[in-house]
């Protein structure tokens, strides 16, 4: 990487699925002039940080790689945390996009510069600006620890399972676990045979299904090499599979009663004791928070040496902690599997648009974005896994894709008319968002009777795509330019005198 290089065409905040496939994808179509700035010291964003034991894609492998790298390698039909973080490496080595990285470098504010119209960013390696920011920070990238009275004070030792402490030995270990999500149902299975006493603190029970992961065999590995399109097939399967469930979790929740009874009767059947399966079954409609996969979770939690306190916490004290029925649980070693800062933006503050705007203010914790994209007051800035972009039934990577596809085709369109600024215009975000939010009304993620990430602190479903992804993908397939102000564009002699013309997108 050229380190002395400073100014750019494109950068892109982030290597993780999105930032990543950006990348990979301006390579493709011969766009060299960019740079990717990301904070850790590898690729693999999400698949980088996460290391906790039992880390583990729950959407099938097959369907959880670029469509124009499938790999046939995967080693289980549902991929474990190593084999998605290097493949993510490989994907960067393969598509040549390392010359671009620049690695170990946060970006610490990004602030639109009116006279250069350009994005100044101030990084923990110094400054650098660009015509066009492509943000890729990920949802689930900022840890969320609860404000809790007295944490500081624990003699024990604490941490996030996001960032995970592998120096820590947890054999033995008098060990409590904050959360009962996606990622404490796939470590307590794993913490649980070697600690000596585990203490779960479950504040809601999440709904959990049984889990088809089995080792893919090697007649399948040789075909899925030999075969390309065999894989292909069965991704399809896969994708088509997994989006039949949008019926029930968006247009008609009581559908979810059908699986609703497979989950109790999962339940039922690993935890014998009425008393523990009460306080392990949800009284929400299942699909309202996300579903999740185990035929670990259960047996886990009936082993003799783990402890199911069926509240959040209230305080920790220098031995333990205090659920909310008052009892002190000592410990030695405090894990959090409690989420991450999601609707609540952190990297939002520190993004400066137009007037110096600040995109936390304009959103005030209830992020929302034209297409998952673009906001007004922030012009040059688009978005990957944006605001009402997630997904709990189908794979992240298939929106992913979708969105590189529209700003691709948005880099296009600046290069072909020579926009020096590209911004949306309010009334198509407030239309689109409007709608998007009827949509929301009467999906289970608004009306199942539960609290989740996928919420703001208001109620206000900031997270999730409500409809079918492949009507996103067409939403997608081209850059809408109406619906955005495209100014200073050449030929209209608009374009600041003095100003440096910009370097071609296209290659
Ligand atoms: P999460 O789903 O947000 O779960 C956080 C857990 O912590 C919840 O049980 C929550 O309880 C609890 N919690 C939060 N604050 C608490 C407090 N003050 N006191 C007690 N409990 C508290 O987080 P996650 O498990 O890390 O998963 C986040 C997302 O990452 C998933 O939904 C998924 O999208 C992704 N993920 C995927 C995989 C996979 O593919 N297998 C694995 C891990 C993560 P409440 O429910 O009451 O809020």
């Amino acid at each position: 990487m050229t380190a002395e290089r400073r100014d750019f065409r494109v950068a892109i905040l982030g290597a993780g699925f999105g930032g990543l496939g950006m990348a990979i994808r301006l390579k493709q179509k011969g766009i060299e002039d960019f740079v990717v700035l990301e904070r850790d010291a590898e690729v693999g964003g999400t698949w980088w940080a996460n290391t906790y034991p039992g880390c583990q894609c729950d959407i099938p492998s097959h369907l959880y790689s670029y469509s124009f790298a499938l790999n046939p390698e995967w080693t289980r039909t549902y991929p474990l945390q190593p084999e998605i973080r290097d493949y993510l490496r490989e994907c960067a080595d393969r598509y040549g996009v390392r010359p671009h990285l620049q690695l170990g470098c946060a970006v610490q504010e990004a602030e639109w510069d009116e006279g250069e119209r350009k994005w100044r960013l101030q990084t923990s390696d110094g400054t650098y600006t660009a015509d066009i920011v492509i943000a890729a920070p990920g949802a689930l990238s900022e840890p969320r620890i609860p404000n809790l009275p007295g944490l500081e004070d624990f003699r024990g030792t604490v941490f996030h399972t996001a960032r995970w402490n592998h120096d820590h030995d947890l054999t033995g270990r008098r060990v409590a676990v904050v959360g009962t999500g996606a990622s404490a149902i796939q470590t307590v299975p794993r913490i649980q045979p070697i600690a000596e006493h585990v203490t779960v603190f479950q504040r809601t029970p999440p709904w959990v299904v049984p889990h088809r992961d089995r080792p893919l065999t090697r007649f399948e590995h040789a075909l899925y090499k030999r075969l390309p399109a065999a894989q292909r097939m069965v991704r399809a399967a896969v994708y088509f599979g997994r989006e039949l469930l949008v019926t029930g979790l968006a247009y008609r929740p009581k559908l979810m009663k059908g699986l609703q009874r497979a989950a109790e009767a999962h339940l039922a059947k690993q935890v014998p004791d009425p008393e523990l399966r009460a306080k392990l079954t949800p009284d929400y409609v299942l699909g309202c928070k996300r579903i999740l996969p185990s035929n670990a979770w259960y047996p886990a939690i009936t082993q003799p040496n783990v402890e199911l306190v069926p509240s959040g916490v209230t305080e920790i004290r220098p031995e333990g902690v205090v659920g909310a029925d008052g009892v002190l649980h000592e410990v030695d070693t405090l894990i959090f599997a409690t989420g991450f800062h999601v609707t609540d933006v952190p990297f939002a503050q520190f993004i400066r648009g137009r007037d110096g705007a600040r995109l936390d203010d304009l959103w005030q914790g209830s992020p929302a974005a034209y297409r998952g994209a673009s906001v007004p007051g922030f012009p040059n800035m688009f978005w990957i896994v944006g605001p009402n972009t997630g997904l709990g039934h189908n794979s992240m990577v298939f929106m992913i894709e979708a969105q590189i596809n529209y700003l691709l085709d948005a880099l296009e369109t600046i290069d072909r008319t020579g926009a020096s600024e590209v911004e949306v215009r309010r009334d198509a975000y407030e239309a689109y968002n409007t709608h998007l939010q009827s949509r929301l009304d009467g999906t289970v993620w608004n009306t199942g009777g539960c609290s989740s990430w996928y919420l703001d602190a208001n109620g206000r479903n900031a997270t999730i795509w409500p409809d079918f992804t492949f009507r996103f993908w067409r939403q997608t397939l081209q850059f809408d330019a109406p619906a955005y102000e495209l100014s200073g564009v050449s030929g209209r002699g608009t374009r600041p005198q003095g100003r440096r013309e910009a370097a071609p997108i296209s290659g």
